[in-house]
């Protein structure tokens, strides 16, 4: 055979007789070998393309937008979303429009949340990221100390960051991290001068270029940095940071604050001051007074709070979100081929125990295992069943008959 007609393909070169396929196109060949290794470049492409440029992609997000998807996940917190949904919107407009000569340089956005545990503030920085389809790491303030002492490194923020995007770092310049735990990092006294504050106001000063925006270098396994290791370079200027804490006992500085000054005037009356939620006068001098530093609020100049969740909340939580817990265990019900309807009673009872343990929307989780898990050790092995209907009396009895003090640990 002349080499003319003999088949070969295009790509390797490899003859016909040298591969096991070989697909026919208009004017070439390619072999099972080559469709394989252009699959996979095609792969990674594809992948390396959604992270650098998921952001530009939803650029044409406009912060109504940003809310109505927070909507479908978080309950409530209306407040808290449009805030966010603002601060998010700024954020990755100036990310994708500032002009390297641009005289007006727009400030980052960082965000501090304040509300009780339980209520939304880890789901409201996850839903944001999912959103936008950017890295996204938690991390808790608590692990870390000034550098120097034992304990983490703040750097291990970005490893975390970093870790999660595997190792792509124009991925994880582009990302959100939440910061859980902030309160437990304030100044622990007045009077800085007098004791070294190596894990409160020693780690908020270390945060504070990272806030900011800053090229860090990263220890690639976290923890210490030691001076053998290989650091990875990252750029926080585009990194979105928001921090989220409890702030224990924060409504009584902010009671005290509004008795002194009046709240505002609305049509020639003084409005009355909501006792019950105090936490929506919340500004940046409380989270002073509570202890923490100038310095680190000016780099979080977004501030919202979180209502406490009430019994409508949580049944709505339970019921509504696009992953609603219920619609969850009606999903795994429905691969076995059953039916799960929970009656109105038993969601009444559920809200009732999470409202007892005081552990806001977390405390449901707990709960419907402890009542749901006989059920589902059971129904995969019987036959003939096709629907499982969950009342008020058979919650009571799981409840009751379990270690109900596991569930009191507030
Ligand atoms: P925290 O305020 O302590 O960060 P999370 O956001 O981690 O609380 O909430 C814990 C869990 O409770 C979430 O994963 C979610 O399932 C549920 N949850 C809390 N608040 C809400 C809410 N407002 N809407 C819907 N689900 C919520």
């Amino acid at each position: 055979m002349s080499k003319k007609n003999m088949q070969f393909c295009s790509f390797c070169g490899k003859p016909k007789n040298d591969v096991m396929i070989l697909i026919a196109g208009m004017d070439a060949h390619i072999c099972e070998n080559c469709v394989g290794q252009a699959q996979q470049i095609l792969q990674e492409e594809l992948q390396h393309h959604s992270k650098t440029n998921g952001v530009q992609l939803n650029n044409h997000l406009k912060p109504k937008d940003i809310k109505a998807f927070l909507d479908d996940y978080i309950i409530g917190q209306h407040d808290a979303k449009k805030i966010i949904s603002v601060a998010v919107y700024n954020h990755y407009k100036r990310l994708n429009h500032q002009k390297q000569d641009d005289e007006i340089e727009i400030e980052k956005s960082n965000i501090v949340l304040v509300g009780r545990t339980g209520t939304g503030k880890t789901l409201i920085a996850k839903t944001i990221a999912k959103l936008l389809n950017v890295p996204f790491a938690i991390v808790d303030a608590t692990v870390f100390t000034e550098a120097g002492y034992v304990g983490e490194d703040v750097e291990s923020i970005l490893t975390r960051l970093l870790q999660v995007c595997n190792y792509d770092v124009p991925a994880a310049e582009k990302g959100i991290v939440y910061i859980d735990e902030i309160d437990k990092i304030a100044r622990k006294s007045d009077n800085p001068s007098l004791t070294r504050d190596v894990s409160g106001e020693g780690v908020q000063q270390s945060l504070l270029k990272m806030l900011e925006g800053t090229e860090v270098l990263v220890p690639p396994q976290g923890g210490r940095k030691h001076p053998d290791q290989k650091l990875v370079k990252v750029d926080t200027k585009n990194i979105l940071f928001i921090c989220g804490g409890a702030f224990d006992g924060i409504e009584r500085q902010i009671g005290n604050r509004v008795q002194r000054q009046a709240i505002g005037f609305k049509s020639g009356k003084e409005v009355e001051v909501d006792k019950d939620n105090l936490l929506k006068y919340i500004n940046h001098a409380d989270l002073k007074t509570f202890g923490l530093i100038p310095e680190l609020l000016g780099r979080l100049p977004i501030l919202s709070y979180l209502e406490p969740l009430d019994k409508e909340a949580l049944r709505n939580i339970l019921t509504q979100p696009k992953n609603a817990l219920i619609k969850q265990y009606a999903r795994l019900f429905e691969l076995e081929g059953v039916e799960l309807k929970v009656e109105d009673d038993a969601l009444d009872y559920i809200v009732d125990q999470a409202m007892e343990n005081k552990l806001g929307a977390r405390g449901l989780r707990s709960i419907m295992e402890i009542i749901i898990n006989d059920a589902m050790f059971e129904i995969p092995s019987q036959k003939g069943i096709d629907q499982f209907v969950l009342k008020r009396a058979y919650a009571e009895e799981k409840i009751n008959k379990s270690d109900s003090g596991k569930l009191k640990v507030a």
